[in-house]
């Protein structure tokens, strides 16, 4: 019994810090990424965002709280294009921050 306890701990002790550090990232709007060129292999490239989508889901809290949290979730689409060689490509990023409604 006293194992299982232990497990839980830790196993709070591990999620815990992955939480707070996913809070951290999206709690500022991303910048631009920057992107190595897919044909030149060149870093001189410029990245604009050209779409988000947003989604989310409810998911058990994992604050150790009763109800539930929701997590809304970023997919960003960029156009890269590259002032070596003039490749155009797009890339995608995805983020998301939770919001805790637990009691
Ligand atoms: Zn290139
Ligand atoms: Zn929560």
């Amino acid at each position: 019994m006293k194992k299982i306890l232990l497990a839980v701990l830790l196993l709070f002790a591990l999620v815990m810090p992955l939480a707070a550090q996913e809070d951290e990232v999206t709690a500022i709007e991303p910048r631009a990424p920057r992107y190595t060129c897919l044909k030149c292999g060149s870093l001189d490239t410029s990245t604009s965002l050209i779409d988000t989508e947003i989604g989310g889901y409810n998911e058990a809290c994992i604050h150790g709280k009763q109800g539930s949290d929701h997590v809304t979730t970023y997919l960003r689409t960029y156009e890269v294009t590259c002032h070596n060689c003039g490749h155009v490509f797009e890339a995608r990023t995805t983020s998301s921050s939770r919001t805790c409604y637990g009691y």
